[in-house]
């Protein structure tokens, strides 16, 4: 296959650098500086400027669930936009809510927003005011959006659990508010029940939350230990410490009721983004038992947002449930592609000599060029690291999009000329990766 060229994707980009910043949207440490605008889409393919097909196993960093174009979510969109743009409320409400509940454990009531970030600080700030404790705790490799409290940071020391600041964090960021790690949470370990038990012991007076996402797809793909999360659910029960399951990543994707569904351990809250609305539009949901979202009936917590709950969003969630619905061996036959997309990576990485692990969680997948799988997210080696981001890299010149950390995802459009397509180009990117990777030491290759 050849190699793509990109002349007039380039030109745009390096054009926008004017007005955007970088010429992005978003910018993390560890992510490519190379970006491609996309002006066409179906299925599992997208389109760049030159005219380059590329398949999209990116998927709006999971987001997209319900595939480029699928018409009848399309058709659903544009029912709703003729009906009603712009309301506080419309007659979706219930129906939706009833969806959402009856799919997920945890559900008993509802409140709709727009982003992951913005519905995590929420679900902390519900939390404080259920517990009048003051403090969370989250886990070394878990990601909960772009917020000052919540992002980067290592532990200080096993003795003083409380996140810090380090220099080349891939996640730090110069402007964080000084002293809003230590003055709000703690940093521990995650699938390490001795750390959980004993913070909790000495210090859960003062905490009101712990917040995971159940299968740690940001740490590298990796599942809970078998009996974690049943003792996280006890230690905080015991401590009388509201349990926040992250779920932007696994909501809608592992499953209809998310991660909690499949892992059987129901937390009090959960947070709900990216697939919830099919991967069109921008919804986020905080979902939770009667007795602490009653703090917002009650009006003791304030919950805003402008957008919050708008019509077409709403459409979205109705349309992405009642297509998933419908369909009802979907999440295995998306899940059945990816692993084979999976599969071919492992045999062309491991054909060139370049060791290879997937893990993940059901169309959600993360790959490693290392020969262990992670089981905690200190595991990545840092030369795999680098290479996992050459491989993404190098797969985009031949038109295969990841996301830039590595992780790779299905929509319901995936089919088997798909895994033809990736199949097709996967073995001269690996070996390209492989040149690349030897004249590393000596080279001035340029990320
Ligand atoms: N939580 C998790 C687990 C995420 O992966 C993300 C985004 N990658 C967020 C929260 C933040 O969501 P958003 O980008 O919608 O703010």
């Amino acid at each position: 296959m050849p190699k793509l060229q990109f002349p007039q994707s380039d030109q745009a980009v390096n054009h926008l650098k004017n007005y955007l910043p970088g010429g992005v949207h978003y910018n993390f440490r560890y992510a490519s500086k190379e970006t491609i605008p996309f002006i066409k889409a179906k299925g599992s393919r997208v389109w760049d400027f030159d005219g380059n097909e590329h398949l999209d196993l990116f998927c709006k960093f999971g987001a997209l669930i319900v595939g480029h174009i699928n018409e009848e979510y399309n058709s659903k969109l544009i029912e709703y936009i003729n009906k009603v743009i712009s309301v506080d409320q419309c007659d979706l409400e219930e129906s939706v809510c009833e969806r959402i509940i009856h799919h997920v454990p945890s559900a008993e009531m509802v409140r709709f927003g727009l982003s992951g970030t913005e519905s995590v600080q929420n679900a902390i700030r519900l939390a404080r005011a259920y517990t009048q404790k003051p403090k969370f705790i989250r886990f070394e490799g878990h990601f909960h959006g772009n917020a000052d409290n919540i992002m980067g940071g290592r532990q200080a020391s096993p003795d003083h659990p409380v996140p810090i600041d380090y220099e080349g964090d891939l996640l730090g960021t110069e402007g964080r508010a000084p002293g809003i790690f230590q003055d709000q949470s703690f940093l521990i370990p995650w699938n390490n029940i001795e750390a959980l038990e004993q913070l909790l012991q000495e210090q859960g007076n003062e905490i009101g939350s712990v917040i995971m996402e159940p299968i740690c797809i940001n740490g590298g793909g990796i599942f809970p230990n078998p009996g974690y999360l049943e003792k996280v659910r006890e230690l905080c029960n015991l401590h009388h410490v509201v349990l926040i399951f992250d779920e932007v990543i696994t909501g809608f994707r592992v499953a209809l009721g998310g991660a909690q569904s499949l892992l059987g351990v129901t937390p009090d809250i959960t947070v709900f983004a990216k697939a919830m609305a099919g991967g069109a539009l921008p919804v986020s949901a905080i979902v939770g038992k009667k007795e602490i979202m009653q703090l917002y009936t009650d009006q003791r917590v304030i919950h805003a947002g402008t957008f919050n709950g708008y019509p077409l969003g709403l459409a979205a969630v109705l349309a992405t449930i009642e297509i998933l619905e419908k369909d009802s061996s979907c999440y295995e036959r998306m899940n059945g592609f990816l692993n084979q997309i999976g599969h071919y990576l492992v045999e062309a990485a491991n054909s060139v000599g370049i060791p290879m692990v997937i893990q993940g969680a059901p169309n959600v997948l993360v790959f490693h060029s290392q020969s262990h799988p992670m089981s905690h997210p200190g595991d990545y080696e840092n030369n795999s690291m680098f290479q996992d981001i050459l491989i993404a890299k190098v797969c985009r010149d031949y038109g295969i999009q990841f996301s830039p950390i590595s992780r790779f995802c299905s929509n319901l459009l995936i089919n088997e000329s798909d895994v033809s397509f990736f199949q097709e180009r996967i073995g001269e990117v690996m070996t390209e990766v492989k040149q690349i990777s030897e004249s590393f030491n000596n080279s001035n290759y340029q990320w």
